[in-house]
């Protein structure tokens, strides 16, 4: 059996990502920041009910040590890494004018260096196999800037970078590295938005409509399939046609 690891999974986009891979067949590697996030959640059970062995794994992915103790868990566990999604990330909005320094350090630690931190640890066992699959979840705000984004553009853009030099390091080791690019998706993130900034955004959006997390857990499961198998170095935009 194939094991995934899916960063930051107890809800959105992430618990998503997990549920379509092992519907997929791959046994899941779950985590999150704290315990906390899997409670009253019925996450793993939905996870088990697929057939397939599921364990969380509490790690901070913005730290480098947590991180390599993570990964030797997993490969302990399942003894293989087979898919690696790089989902973890935050948020904390504001005008460059007045972007406190501790609010840059923190969006770039938790949603650019956990991919460094994870990419590093797992590529290596994926190394040793020969094989694997990398998915980090950039964003358009990496692609195209946000106003009120500065941190989160720049780590988003970050991801692109870390995705293309991955792809050409671990290439000829059987490895791919690939991004996707969501749009404005309907999570705890997007909810948090203001219903002004929510209209101007629906204007802005080919189909006029927000995409569900099924539709970017649909992308990654191809990503990580056989069909993908010669596809490195991309970026998907899934956007509902945002860019156009
Ligand atoms: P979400 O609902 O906020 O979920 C993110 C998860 O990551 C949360 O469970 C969060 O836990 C966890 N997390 C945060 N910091 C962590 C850390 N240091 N270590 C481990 N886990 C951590 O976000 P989402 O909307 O599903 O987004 C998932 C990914 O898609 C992110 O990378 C985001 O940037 C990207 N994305 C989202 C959208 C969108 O429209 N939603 C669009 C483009 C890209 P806590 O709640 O405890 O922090």
């Amino acid at each position: 059996m194939a094991t995934a690891i899916v960063t930051g999974s107890s809800r959105g986009i992430g618990a998503a990502i997990a549920l379509r891979l092992a519907k997929d067949g791959f046994d899941i590697a779950l985590n999150d920041i704290s315990e906390k996030m899997f409670e009253n959640n019925d996450i793993i059970e939905n996870i088990t009910a697929q057939g397939v062995m599921c364990e969380k794994f509490i790690a901070d992915v913005s730290d480098h040590a947590q991180c390599e103790q993570f990964v030797k868990d997993v490969k302990a566990k399942f003894g293989t890494i087979d898919v690696l999604v790089n989902n973890a990330g935050i948020t904390r909005d504001g005008l460059l004018a007045r972007m406190s320094e501790e609010s840059f350090d923190t969006v770039i630690a938790v949603n650019q260096k956990s991919v460094f931190n994870m990419t590093k640890f797992a590529g290596s066992v994926m190394m040793k196999q020969k094989s694997g699959r990398i998915i980090n979840l950039s964003s358009v705000a990496g692609l195209y800037g946000n106003a009120g984004q500065f941190n989160y553009s720049a780590s988003k853009a970050a991801i692109i970078g870390m995705t293309k030099t991955v792809a050409k390091e671990l290439g000829s080791r059987g490895i791919t590295c690939n991004a996707v690019a969501p749009g404005f998706i309907k999570t705890p993130m997007t909810d948090k938005l203001t219903d002004a900034q929510k209209e101007n955004i629906l204007r802005l959006i080919a189909m006029r409509r927000y995409g569900s997390v099924e539709e970017i857990a649909g992308v990654v499961s191809f990503l990580a399939s056989k069909d993908a198998s010669y596809v490195t170095g991309q970026v998907i935009e899934i956007s509902g046609g945002l860019s156009m």
